[in-house]
């Protein structure tokens, strides 16, 4: 356990991510210096002339302690045998996210010392980096000067920093191509699933336990989606996409159902990707592959996770490495052509070998694109909550299976199209989506860069509204409970109408 002192703890969301990438093993506290005054013997102990602890025996910190002022910064790490303290002055002149950075560099150097470890993103903390990139190249940076700021400013790796440009070019001739400002997408979220997935921290709920409400859910949905047909008519509908939750865990039936609303209230017209999650293969079935297929989905996800049938049986997936194949060969059977599979890196139990494996039978079932995610467990994550039933399943190799994953999706003509991170992932990373040429998944470009306004109906959704002439976002949020959902549509339909009405003329 490390414990965290402030003494301003405006920085709290800064700071707890960089440790906790140096140290993801240890829980960590955060506290305000004065809500436990700290013995000042221990302070005045540690000293800027304090040896390093000697290498091999990398104690970790007990206290980290960061006090801020105008123009200086000072760090203190202490442990049993390690008592460091370290000041760093920083410049008045600095603006507000610069000084941040500065703070945030030196906390870097110092726990990059103590630890004997580098971070491949720096001090990048946020969820995307792309985006830093993409600002710049859009401000028409050359490329060298991306990679001094991003090496200066972020201290990112160069492996990094290239992989960031080469998916930011891309990103934007694909957003080049298509009308995204006068345009918006549609999220629709189905919060059902066959089972619960050990890492999941989703809104999800068990399909066998919850089947009672799936009719009065998709009633209020229903009304949801007839106030959404006409609430942004100066906007044209570019990307539909159907997430979750597993959309699939709908009957045919119900799907037919769902699709045709959705065909008939909104205006087809402009849209360039009509997507549908299959995630689970345990949901799906020729009869709901033929639904999707005739109402126009041209985009699927089936998402094997791993092939490895010890780690889909850990993981609480209640699928078979054979289920998988089957629903890919069902829907090639049903004309699908545009399939996208996701893999997790890092999860319990695995290694290196294990991912080699899984890349090779996905090699065999040739999806036109591949997502490949690090692990990252969230608080509400059964992984996290039951986390001492796995200490012993703790994932090794990480960084090298992703290296491996880079190797595969270069020999097999996948290119890198969207990256982002999430708090507490495995060895820091994080999720790249490949596809082959021009089989991008639109939709995940458009959320990842915030570049377009995203209606979200259905319990969990958070439209995010984008005022392009302002440079702004807003956000407005659904509840996440199935249960609220269906109780209170009327107040969810009635959150989006009062914000559309102050607010449409500017977007
Ligand atoms: S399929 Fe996805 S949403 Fe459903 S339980 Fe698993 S991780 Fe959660």
């Amino acid at each position: 356990m490390i414990e965290i002192y402030l003494s301003n703890k405006t920085y709290e969301n800064d700071i707890y991510p960089l440790v906790k990438a140096f140290y993801p093993e240890e829980d960590i506290k955060v506290f305000e210096e004065q809500e436990q005054a700290l013995e000042p013997k221990e302070l005045t102990e540690a000293s800027a002339a304090a040896p390093l602890p000697v290498a091999g025996v990398l104690e970790v910190p007990a206290k980290i302690i960061v006090r801020f002022c105008m123009e200086e910064i000072e760090v203190s790490l202490l442990g049993t045998r390690l008592k460091l303290k370290e000041k760093r002055a920083l410049s008045q002149t600095l603006g507000k996210s610069q000084y941040k950075n500065a703070m945030k560099r030196f906390l870097y150097e110092v726990l990059s010392r103590t630890t004997g470890r580098t971070l491949p993103w720096g001090i990048l903390t946020g969820i995307r980096p792309t985006k830093l990139v993409y600002e710049l190249l859009e401000k028409d940076y050359e490329e060298e000067a991306v990679y001094h700021h991003m090496r200066e400013e972020y201290l990112c790796s160069d492996d990094k920093i290239a992989m960031s440009i080469q998916i930011a070019r891309r990103e934007a001739k694909l957003l080049e191509e298509m009308d995204y400002k006068n345009g918006y997408s549609l999220y629709i979220g189905i919060p059902f699933c066959p089972s619960t997935c050990l890492y999941c921290s989703f809104p999800s709920y068990s399909i066998t336990k919850f089947s009672d409400y799936v009719e009065g859910y998709l009633k209020a949905l229903e009304q949801e989606i007839r106030y959404a047909a006409s609430c942004l008519p100066h906007k044209k509908l570019t990307c539909v996409y159907f997430g979750g939750g597993t959309p699939t865990t709908l009957s045919a039936e119900q799907l037919d159902w769902l699709l045709g609303l959705i065909k008939e209230k909104f205006d087809f017209s402009h849209v360039k990707e009509f997507c549908v999650e299959a995630g689970r293969p345990d949901s799906i079935s020729r009869e709901k592959l033929e639904v999707l297929h005739k109402w126009g989905v041209d985009r699927i996800s089936i998402n094997p996770q791993s092939m490895q049938q010890k780690t889909l049986d850990l993981i609480g997936r209640q699928h078979t490495v054979d289920q998988v194949k089957e629903a890919i060969r069902l829907a090639r059977e049903t004309g699908h052509d545009n399939i996208n599979m996701d893999i997790i890196l890092g999860l319990p139990g695995e290694d290196k070998e294990d991912v080699l494996d899984t890349l090779r039978q996905i090699k065999e079932l040739n999806p036109e694109s591949l997502t490949v995610h690090t692990l990252a467990i969230k608080r509400a994550a059964r992984l996290n909550i039951e986390r001492d039933n796995y200490s012993d399943k703790k994932a090794t190799q990480v960084a090298d299976a992703l290296t491996e994953t880079l190797k595969f999706t270069k020999e097999n003509d996948y290119l890198p199209y969207y990256l982002y991170r999430q708090k507490n992932m495995a060895d820091n990373l994080e999720n790249i989506g490949y596809s082959k040429f021009g089989r991008e998944g639109l939709y995940n470009i458009l959320i990842m860069e915030e570049k377009q306004t995203i209606l979200a109906l259905g319990a969990g959704g958070m439209s995010k509204f984008v005022f392009h002439d302002e440079n702004r976002i807003e956000r407005v949020d659904n509840v996440k409970s199935v249960t609220d959902y269906i109780n209170r549509i009327d107040e969810m339909i009635e959150r989006k109408h009062k914000f559309l009405q102050e607010n449409s003329r500017k977007l």
